[in-house]
């Protein structure tokens, strides 16, 4: 039997009065989270949003979702712009980690986790870059042995964004070294407290420490920690770069409350010229327009991908495209913002006139977006072998067992 959905309207209705009677304002953006109080509190506000029947709009019911759809989650995110949201539980926990686990989870582990992750009592994380690089994911040399019915994880992760206050990650790890790279892996649920894992922090140029590196020391994994099958970790992996893709290029239905997209702020450009008294500028309104065509045609270019690929018309690779331009988008609004602000962007001092706070960190941290969710190279890879249907570049560890396969020290 098939019960009616409620229509977005009404939905977006209700959202809207228990937005106003239970959230408070949004604070002012602060940037990456960066201690563990954040990330507390992102808990508790996503509890909020449990209790008040908004978790986990698109998520399937019977693990703890509404079982909505996408125009559902976009009215609703709508609605809660201007509410203190727990935004930094989108990505990856929500988008990424806990969508792999619908896509490929035991029912076991789907009811284990995904309710709890919807309550904000489990946030999670994807530990899949390593120390020797993350673009080629399937090279990685963590290494997972069987021992008796259990496993013992070896090796060390790292970019893993905020580990430090995750209660597990989902860790892609080598379980067989005599088939060519793509069929020895396997996905496993890793909890951060586990005896012999440590976190240490990254401190970056902008002066984040969000970013980690794990290390592995013998490590004790259940056979109940492993995610699909046994040396198919490249099927989890893939579904995972499916959901970052998705998430990264603004194309994922379970983000919510955030622009679902890197780069997805309205640009400060316009507020810095207006304050600035430089509006009457023509080269600075020249800035402000193609600031503004590029944000439209971004909105455009992911509603026209999203649809595409739901109707089987595109790819789902096609989330690549939008990761692509979103990255592109990030790197010339910020390069514009820079411009227009000018020595202000550097100088900011809290109670200046011209709030350009955030400008000078985003510039440090532009070519995150290059990066982070797969390199926009291996986003044109992608689009040129898996969208286009252009041959595959060349591979010299293709169809080589991964031992016989030559790798620095
Ligand atoms: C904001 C942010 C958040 C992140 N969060 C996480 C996380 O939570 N978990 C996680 O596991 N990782 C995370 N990462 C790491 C991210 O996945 C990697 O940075 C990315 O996969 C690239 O790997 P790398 O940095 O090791 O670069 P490398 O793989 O060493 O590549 C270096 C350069 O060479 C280029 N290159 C490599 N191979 C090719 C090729 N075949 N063709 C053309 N060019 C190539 C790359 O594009 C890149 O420019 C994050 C990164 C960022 C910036």
């Amino acid at each position: 039997m098939t019960t009616e959905l409620e229509p977005v309207a009404e939905f977006r209705a209700r959202a809207r009065v228990w937005l106003r009677d239970n959230l408070p304002p949004a604070p002012p953006d602060q940037g990456p989270p960066d201690s563990k109080e954040e990330w507390d509190r992102a808990r508790e506000l996503q509890r909020m949003l449990h209790d008040g029947g908004f978790a986990g709009i698109c998520f399937p019911e019977e693990y703890g979702g509404l079982g909505l759809t996408p125009a559902h989650q976009q009215a609703f995110t709508k609605e809660s712009y201007a509410y203190e949201m727990p935004v930094i539980l989108n990505v990856p926990t929500l988008s990424i980690c806990a969508a792999t686990l619908v896509d490929l989870g035991t029912e076991e582990q789907k009811r284990e986790y995904l309710p709890a992750v919807l309550r904000g009592d489990i946030v999670l994380v994807q530990l899949l870059s390593e120390p020797r690089g993350g673009s080629d994911l399937a090279g990685l040399t963590t290494r997972a042995e069987r021992d008796g019915d259990r496993w013992i994880l070896n090796g060390s992760k790292i970019w893993s964004s905020g580990a430090y206050a995750a209660d597990y990650g989902l860790c892609l790890a080598r379980t067989n070294w005599e088939v060519p790279k793509h069929r020895g892996l396997t996905m496993f649920l890793v909890p951060i407290g586990a005896a012999g894992v440590t976190v240490q922090r990254i401190k970056q140029v902008t002066g984040s420490t969000e970013f980690c590196q794990e290390f592995f020391d013998d490590v004790v994994l259940a056979d109940e920690a492993v995610i699909g099958q046994v040396d198919n970790g490249w099927e989890a992996a893939s579904r995972l770069l499916y959901h970052e893709r998705s998430a990264i290029g603004g194309t994922s239905p379970y983000i919510s409350g955030a622009r679902p997209h890197i780069g997805g702020e309205e640009s400060p450009i316009l507020d810095i010229a207006r304050d600035s008294g430089q509006l009457d500028d023509i080269r600075v309104r020249e800035d402000i327009g193609e600031a503004r065509a590029m944000q439209v045609v971004r909105d455009q270019l992911i509603d026209h991908i999203t649809r595409s690929v739901l109707a089987g018309e595109l790819p789902p690779a096609a989330g690549s495209i939008t990761r692509l331009f979103s990255a592109e988008n990030s790197w010339l609004q910020t390069d514009l913002a820079v411009k227009v602000a000018g020595a202000a962007a550097a100088t900011h001092a809290p109670g200046d006139p011209v709030d350009t706070a955030r400008i000078g960190t985003d510039f440090l941290f532009r070519a995150a977006w290059s990066l982070a969710g797969g390199s926009t190279e291996i986003a044109r890879t992608v689009i040129s072998e898996r969208v286009l249907g252009m041959p595959r570049e060349h591979a010299a560890d293709r169809d080589v067992p991964f031992n016989e396969v030559k790798r620095g020290r």
